[in-house]
């Protein structure tokens, strides 16, 4: 079996077909393609039971020419520094294709999560945090919440952050509590994106969002919203998945049921009462009108895209389709709305979050998202229009947004010395 393509491969492949569709030369492709800063740590942990391991921590900063660098955090297993430097490279192109004045980072620890206590996830968290300080600060790099971490990773980081500096800074990290400066409407944020995103490309098809049917792998922070929005407004979601495998129902699910399922002790959402089990590969090739991949990269690849039936596949994850895949699903005439674009919610509200703090100002929460609903439709009409002029998939349009605009902040600044 071929080697699939690694996180860092697709984005390096993106990368150069944007390039080579903006004419950009030699040296600035393999300036926009090598990160600015790349940082690995050790971690050490005390486990509850008295025994020490050192996990490694990383945070890279892949671009900072059009302001302070902006990314998750990631607590998983898997986690490794080129899976970082793409993740990171990712988050450049989403901030200057959305239009907010960041470049892009990305960290994480290589741990298990759900194999740690709190108070271990809380150690783990401050000595990271700690070890990685001389580069994050509010005007520096802002960390925000990824897979296997959330809003009270956030506050741990933020208050870790204060304590050596003496006075708290809650623009240091962004997916924070509201209670400790995050924003109302930061939670949902990416999954409302997610929404926006679906109901955008749907309807430049002409097609109701009323009664379509969706999968959804990946029932964590994007995917458990962004099901649960999609059925609010008139879908009908018929799986969705977690790390052990998904749930069916031919009539449709009840995501804020399955969701409240979770909050109350569940690790998963195989078994609930009234579903099929089926497996994230089987989820994957349902026969849905829409498809929203929203755990981990690289899950639409070379060998099943030819069996994908969705029309339409919204990525809520980062880098879940490879170059390959997307070849495939082209020719199928599968809509593919790029990560870049449909997930990017979640940074514009952590954008919002930023602005709130520095300011010590705080917005409603239909502010909050009647400007993310305005971002997003924004980028959306920039990304079609574009793909329409030249030909190219959304995502091709979308990473020519992004690289141009960060191809240009570079021309403008000009090299130093
Ligand atoms: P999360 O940890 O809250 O949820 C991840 C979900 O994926 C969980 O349900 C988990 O069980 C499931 N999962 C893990 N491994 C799996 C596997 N091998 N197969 C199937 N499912 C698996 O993470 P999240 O924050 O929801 O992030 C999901 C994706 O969205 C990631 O690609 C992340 O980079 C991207 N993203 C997140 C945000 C955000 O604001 N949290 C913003 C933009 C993009």
């Amino acid at each position: 079996m071929p080697a699939r393509m690694s996180a860092l491969d697709s984005a390096m492949s993106q990368l150069a077909t944007a390039v080579e569709q903006l004419g950009l030369d030699d040296g600035l492709h393999e300036l926009l393609a090598t990160p600015r800063r790349s940082m690995q740590v050790a971690v050490p942990l005390r486990r509850d039971d008295g025994t020490m391991t050192v996990l490694a921590g990383y945070r890279v900063q892949h671009n900072l020419s059009r302001g302070p660098a902006k990314g998750g955090i990631r607590f998983h297993p898997h986690t490794d520094l080129d899976e970082v430097r793409a993740l990171a490279m990712w988050m450049t192109w989403k901030c200057a294709l959305i239009g907010i004045p960041y470049g892009g980072a990305k960290g994480g620890v290589a741990c298990d999560p759900r194999l740690m206590s709190r108070n271990e996830l809380e150690r783990v968290t401050r000595r990271y945090a700690s070890e990685i300080m001389p580069i994050i600060g509010p005007e520096k790099d802002i960390p925000a919440p990824d897979v296997g971490t959330d809003e009270q990773t956030m506050a741990w980081m933020m208050d870790t952050y204060s304590a050596h500096k003496g006075y708290t800074v809650t623009g240091v990290v962004t997916g924070k509590p509201v209670s400790v400066g995050g924003s109302l409407g930061r939670g949902g944020a990416t999954s409302r994106g997610v929404m926006f995103a679906t109901f955008s490309a749907l309807r430049e098809a002409g097609v109701d969002h009323r009664g379509a049917t969706v999968a959804v792998q990946g029932f964590g922070k994007v995917g458990g919203l962004a099901a649960q929005y999609l059925h609010d407004a008139g879908c009908n979601v018929l799986a969705v998945s977690d790390w052990k495998g998904g749930v069916y129902n031919g009539k449709g699910l009840n995501p804020a049921a399955l969701l409240k399922h979770l909050k109350t002790g569940a690790d998963t959402v195989v078994g609930y009462p009234g579903t099929d089990t089926i497996t994230n590969e089987e989820l994957l090739e349902l026969d849905v009108d829409i498809l929203v991949p929203a755990a981990l990269e690289g899950v639409l690849h070379e060998e099943n895209a030819d069996r994908i039936r969705a029309r339409f596949i919204v990525e809520g994850a980062n880098g879940p389709t490879t170059p390959d895949a997307d070849a495939v699903l082209e020719s199928k005439g599968v809509v593919v709305v790029p990560d870049i674009l449909a997930n990017s919610g979640g940074v514009a509200v952590s954008y919002f979050e930023w602005v709130q703090d520095l300011q010590a100002y705080f917005w409603s929460e239909d502010e909050v998202n009647d400007r993310l609903k305005v971002l997003m439709e924004s980028a959306y009409d920039q990304v079609s229009g574009l793909a329409g002029e030249r030909s190219v998939s959304l995502r091709t349009a979308a990473q020519m947004i992004g690289v141009g605009r960060v191809a240009d902040a570079h021309r403008t600044r000009g090299l130093y010395p």
